[in-house]
């Protein structure tokens, strides 16, 4: 289908599509890469009257070094994540998941902010930036505001980000190299969506966790951290039979949806058996 008929800004400041999402209230709406919402458009899903367009905006791209941490761009695309060497150097789990996004098309337009912002449970960072504690950076007609990401994500399809406020930029701490990672992803086919996906970060310590932490996509409204899981990880021998049985109560109080693609049982299963792997892969063992 076509899209209904929309107008159209492309501002050069962060400062100026504040003014022009102010200036047309709930009938303007951000595009990024479009990844998401181009789809919704040709739908008739949604019909914003107005389309402010990030994409001249190059403040919003890339990634800065800020000594604890990192300070990622909302419109930094999955394919410069999956390449950048700071990323790579000090969060590589964002990088590795942002790889298992849709197909390099998609990774090459679609920007983390956009997938941040669109917070579909099926979609692969979300879980990402919980599991990392991140911080998600908001600029508005009131100013600029700190989210940290486990209060970002509201419900389906729904942030924290209030009316007219755009998303910035993502900062993530800094990981040490005691720490690995695994994101753990069950699709039907490769380049698909999630049916489940585990997101794992395991600091080892003289053949101990000495902390875990454990993101699910897919197993409810909003991204999880499996807080159960880190607490019967931390302190467990690194070992595959200790993890697994920490991995046991990983569906515990998920309320994953039902479709084609699995029941919500199945999906819990898939919980259990994905932050086991997940947690292996990410403590070496
Ligand atoms: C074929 C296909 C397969 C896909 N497979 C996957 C997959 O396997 N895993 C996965 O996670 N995703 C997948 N996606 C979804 C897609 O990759 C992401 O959702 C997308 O990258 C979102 O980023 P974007 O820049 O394209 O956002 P857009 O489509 O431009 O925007 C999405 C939403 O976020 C809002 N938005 C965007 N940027 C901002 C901002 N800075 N501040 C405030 N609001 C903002 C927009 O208003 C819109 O509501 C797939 C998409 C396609 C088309």
């Amino acid at each position: 289908m076509i899209p209904a008929k929309f107008d159209y800004v492309r501002p050069a400041t962060v400062e100026d599509a504040v003014s022009a999402l102010a200036e047309r209230g709930e009938d303007a709406k951000v595009i990024a890469g479009g990844q998401s919402l181009l789809p919704l458009l040709r739908l008739r899903l949604a019909y914003p009257e107005l389309l402010v367009d990030l994409g001249g905006i190059d403040e919003l791209s890339g990634v800065a070094d800020e000594g604890e941490q990192l300070l990622i761009g909302a419109r930094t695309t999955h394919y410069q994540i999956v390449h950048d060497p700071l990323i790579a150097q000090h969060c590589g789990l964002l990088a590795q998941a942002a790889g298992t996004v849709a197909d390099p098309a998609v990774r090459h337009r679609g920007t983390l902010g956009g997938s941040i912002a669109h917070a579909d449970p099926a979609g692969d960072l979300p879980a990402v930036v919980v599991a990392l504690d991140a911080t998600m950076l908001a600029r508005g007609p009131g100013g600029d505001r700190e989210i940290a990401a486990r209060d970002f994500f509201a419900d389906y399809l729904t942030t924290a980000l209030g009316p007219g406020e755009i998303l910035t930029g993502i900062r993530v701490p800094k990981l040490g190299s005691d720490w690995g990672y695994r994101y753990e992803k069950f699709h039907r086919t490769a380049q698909a969506w999630a049916i489940v996906g585990v997101a794992a970060l395991v600091r080892r310590s003289n053949g101990q966790v000495a902390e875990a932490r454990v993101g699910l996509t897919n197993m409810g409204s909003v991204p999880i951290r499996a807080a159960s899981v880190e607490e019967a990880a931390a302190g467990a021998q690194a070992s595959p039979a200790a993890l697994r049985a920490a991995a046991a109560s990983a569906a515990d109080g998920t309320q994953p949806p039902a479709d084609l693609h699995g029941a919500p049982d199945y999906r819990r299963h898939l919980a259990r058996v994905l932050t086991g792997r997940a947690l292996e892969a990410a403590a070496g063992v």
